[in-house]
C-alpha cells in the first residue's frame, strides 16, 4: 500500500491526461497521472479492433501545440489506422519524457474530498492509495464499454471480444465463423475488415445508421510537406469551424438552390474524404426536417445503388431518424460488404436475439453456431466513466446522485460542491474532433491553476449559480437540433446500462468557438464565477 502525495492527480493517460501532465509540468505543479492500461494512448490503447481508424483529418487530430513535433512526424494516410495513432501518442510519451510521471495498472476505484485537509484521497483497485490538492479528471466520454444485456453471454465457448476491450494480441479470422453485434462507427469498421478474411460473418444489426464513404488515401512524402507547411492554416481553420473540423456548414440553406444544384452538391460531398456531408452540408440539415429528409433520401438512394439486394438494402436504411442525427459512421466498402457470399445481415428487430448459447447466438427463428462473437455494442457515455468511480465531495455527496437526472457543471469542468476536482472533455464541454478542443481545455485549466498559484489560493469550487446558468445554457443551445429528439449516446441513452433510457442533455451542442469565448471571459474576467479560499 503506497500513500503518495503530489500536487495533482490525472485519472488516464489518453490525449488529455497527457497533454495535462506537459503542462502541469511546465507550471512547476508536481503532478502524477493514474492510467488502468498498461500503455498510453486512451481510446486508441483500449480500441484496437480490426479497422479502427480515424474519422477525423490525421494532420487535424495531431496535438498542435509543439513545433517541433509538428516537424518531425509524417502520417501515411489522410486517417490514420489505429496502430499509427497509437505509435503517435508513444511518440509524444517518450518526446516529453512522460512516462516517469505515469503510474501504469492503476485503475482508480474511488475518489474522496477531504475538506479539512483540502485534498483528494484517492484509491485504486489494488487498494493502493494517493492523496493530491487537484484531482483532474481525464477519462475521456467515451471510454466505459458496455456489453448487451442478453442473457447467456458468459456462457458461450468461442471466443467473444467488445470492440473496446480489444485483445493485444492479433486475432485470426481466417476461415472462422463470426459473428458482429451493432453498427455503430465501431461496429461499421470491424465488419468491413473481418468481412475480408472470415469463413463467415454474420451481422446482428438492431437500428441501422446513416454511413458516407471516408475516401481515405495514402499520404506521400511531398504531400506531407505541403501539409506541414500549412499547419498554421489547418489549425487556425480548426479553430473557427463549428465542430473544429476542417469541414464547416455551406451558409447556404437546402432549398435556396434549385434541384439540380442540391443534387450536384450532395454528390460532391459523398464523393470528398472526411465528415464533409455531416460538417460541412447545407447549414440547416441538422435543424430542418425537411431539409434532413432530402440529404436523407439522397444517401438511401446512395444505399440502394450499392447494395445488390433490394431487400437488404432497405434493412441498412434507417427509418427511426435522420441522416446525422446520430454520429455519422465514416465507411470503406462498408455496403458492398452485404453483396458478398460470405456475409449475411439479420436483422434483430425482425427476430431478436434471445440468448447467447455456449455454441453462439440464438434469435427468435434460428440458432447460429459462431467461433468468434465481437461486440460492438459501444459506451456508457460522457458520464459512464464518472459513474464508474466513486466520487464524493463535500459532506460525503455523490457526483453520481448529483447527476441523476443529467450532469450539472460549469463550463463542463467544474461541479459545484466537488472543490479542486477539474473535468477534461467531461459533459457539457464542446467535444467535436476532440483533440483541438483538448488543447483548449487542458490550457484553460492549466490556466485556473496558475491564477491560483500565484495568488496562494488552494481552493476552488463552481458557484451554485454559475452552474445553474452554465446547465440552462447548454440546454437552451440544443433546443432545436434534431439529433436531441434522437435515442444515441448523444443523448445519454444507452439500452445496457440501469437507468440511463431517459434522454437528458449531457453534451453542450453550441460551436466550440462560442464555448471557447465564453471560457475565455471567464478568466479574463478574474474567474468571478468561481469561489476561492
Ligand atoms: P454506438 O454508436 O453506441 O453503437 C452501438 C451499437 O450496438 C448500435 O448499433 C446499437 O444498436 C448496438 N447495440 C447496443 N446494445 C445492443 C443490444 N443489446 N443488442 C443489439 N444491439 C445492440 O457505439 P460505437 O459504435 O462503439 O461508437 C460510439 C462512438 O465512438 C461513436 O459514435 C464515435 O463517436 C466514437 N467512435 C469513433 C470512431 C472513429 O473516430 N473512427 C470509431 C468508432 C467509434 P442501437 O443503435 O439500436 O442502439
Amino acid at each position: 500500500m503506497t500513500d503518495a502525495t503530489t500536487d495533482a492527480l490525472i485519472i488516464g493517460a489518453g490525449m488529455s491526461g497527457l497533454y495535462q501532465l506537459y503542462r502541469l509540468r511546465e507550471l512547476g505543479v508536481r503532478a502524477l497521472v493514474l492510467e488502468a492500461g498498461t500503455g498510453v494512448g486512451g481510446t486508441w490503447y483500449w480500441n484496437r479492433y480490426p479497422g479502427a481508424r480515424f474519422d477525423s483529418e490525421s494532420y487535424t487530430y495531431g496535438y498542435s501545440f509543439s513545433p517541433e513535433l509538428l516537424e518531425e512526424w509524417n502520417w501515411s494516410e489522410h486517417f490514420a489506422g489505429q496502430p499509427e495513432t497509437l505509435r503517435y501518442i508513444n511518440h509524444v510519451a517518450d518526446k516529453f519524457d512522460l512516462r516517469r510521471d505515469i503510474r501504469f495498472r492503476s485503475r482508480v476505484t474511488a475518489a474522496h474530498y477531504d475538506a479539512a485537509a483540502r485534498c483528494w484521497n484517492v484509491t485504486l483497485q489494488d487498494g493502493s492509495r494517493y492523496r493530491a490538492r487537484f484531482l483532474i479528471t481525464a477519462i475521456g466520454p467515451l471510454s466505459a464499454p458496455t456489453m448487451p444485456r442478453i442473457a447467456g453471454v458468459e456462457t458461450f465457448r468461442g471466443e467473444a471480444w467488445h470492440t473496446g476491450q480489444w485483445p493485444h494480441e492479433p486475432v485470426d479470422f481466417a476461415g472462422k465463423r463470426v459473428a458482429v453485434i451493432g453498427t455503430g462507427a465501431s461496429g461499421v469498421q470491424t465488419i468491413q475488415e473481418v468481412a475480408k478474411t472470415a469463413g463467415h460473418l454474420t451481422v446482428f444489426q438492431r437500428r441501422p445508421n446513416w454511413c458516407a464513404p471516408l475516401h481515405n488515401s495514402p499520404i506521400d512524402a511531398a504531400e506531407m510537406a505541403k501539409i506541414r507547411a500549412s499547419y498554421p492554416e489547418i489549425f487556425r481553420r480548426c479553430d473557427e469551424t463549428f465542430a473544429c473540423f476542417l469541414h464547416t456548414p455551406d451558409p447556404r440553406g437546402t432549398f435556396e438552390v434549385d434541384a439540380a444544384e442540391r443534387e450536384a452538391f450532395f454528390e460532391k460531398l459523398y464523393a470528398s474524404p472526411g465528415f464533409g456531408i455531416w460538417q460541412g452540408n447545407f447549414r440547416d440539415i441538422l435543424t430542418d426536417r425537411t431539409a434532413n429528409e432530402a440529404i436523407s433520401a439522397f444517401v438511401a438512394k446512395k444505399i440502394r445503388q450499392r447494395v445488390k439486394d433490394p431487400a437488404v438494402a432497405d434493412k441498412l436504411i434507417p427509418k427511426d431518424h435522420g441522416f446525422g442525427t446520430r454520429r455519422v459512421p465514416l465507411e470503406t466498402r462498408y455496403y458492398e460488404v452485404y453483396n458478398q457470399p460470405n456475409v449475411a445481415l439479420v436483422d434483430i428487430t425482425e427476430t431478436p436475439i434471445e440468448r447467447i448459447t455456449a455454441e453462439g447466438i440464438r434469435t427468435s427463428a434460428a440458432d447460429y453456431p459462431f467461433d468468434i462473437i465481437i461486440y460492438a455494442t459501444g459506451f456508457d457515455a460522457i458520464t459512464g466513466s464518472f459513474d464508474r468511480i466513486d466520487i464524493r465531495g463535500l459532506d460525503g455527496q455523490r457526483l453520481k446522485d448529483r447527476w441523476k437526472g443529467g450532469p450539472q457543471t460549469f463550463l463542463g469542468v467544474q461541479v459545484e460542491g466537488f472543490p479542486n476536482m477539474l473535468m477534461l472533455m467531461g459533459p457539457h464541454t464542446a467535444l467535436g474532433n476532440i483533440p483541438r478542443s483538448i488543447e483548449y481545455n487542458v490550457e484553460w485549466v492549466t490556466g485556473l491553476i496558475r491564477h491560483m498559484r500565484e495568488r496562494d489560493l488552494t481552493v476552488v469550487d463552481a458557484r451554485p449559480e454559475a452552474v445553474a446558468a452554465w446547465t440552462d445554457h447548454v440546454k437552451a443551445v440544443g433546443a432545436g437540433l434534431l439529433s436531441n429528439e434522437v435515442n444515441s449516446w448523444f443523448t445519454g441513452i444507452n439500452s445496457n446500462v440501469e437507468g440511463k433510457q431517459t434522454r437528458i442533455v449531457a453534451r453542450y451542442s453550441g460551436s466550440a468557438p462560442a464555448y471557447r469565448a465564453r471560457c475565455d471571459e471567464v478568466a479574463a474576467g478574474g474567474y468571478r464565477e468561481l469561489a476561492f479560499a
